[in-house]
């Protein structure tokens, strides 16, 4: 028998301390190469172009990851991201069927292919990107376009 408890294991102080990914990085790393082409990107998996950075990856209510439905019953399993640059934006801003309450909703479609890529959500203080997982890829920046 275990005696994990969620209220004691969600309080930070009583986690086991894991070696952080900042400690672990060569004393270098503040002078960023944007030239470095084994830089992890996220590119659109239709036609390669870059659309966001891992780095970018953010929460929406808690969470990186939802699966949603659309109005049709189509699921789309979805990240959220702070920023996708390779987006193009489309349509009208909407707040109807929203997922996120609080938030307006635009269609984002890749910039270069115009597949549809996911969302763009907005609220009074706050915008990030939803984008459908399955439809992106994550590799080094010379994979990418
Ligand atoms: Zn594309």
């Amino acid at each position: 028998m275990t005696t994990w408890t969620p209220a004691t294991c969600l309080r930070p102080g009583t986690l086991p301390r894991e070696p952080s990914a900042e400690s672990s990085r060569p004393a270098s790393a503040p002078h960023s190469r944007p030239k470095d082409k084994s830089r992890p990107v996220v590119f659109c998996r239709t036609c390669r172009h870059t659309i966001t950075l891992p780095e970018h990856r953010t929460t929406a209510s808690g969470s990186f990851r939802h699966t949603f439905f659309n109005p049709h019953g189509v699921l789309f399993e979805i990240g959220c991201f702070s920023a996708a640059d390779g987006c193009r934006l489309y349509g009208t801003e909407t707040t109807e069927f929203t997922w996120f309450a609080g938030f307006a909703w635009q269609v984002a479609l890749c910039a270069r292919c115009a597949i549809h890529l996911g969302w763009r959500f907005r609220s009074a203080d706050a915008t990030f990107f939803a984008l459908i997982l399955d439809r992106l890829q994550e590799g080094p920046a010379d994979t990418a376009e």
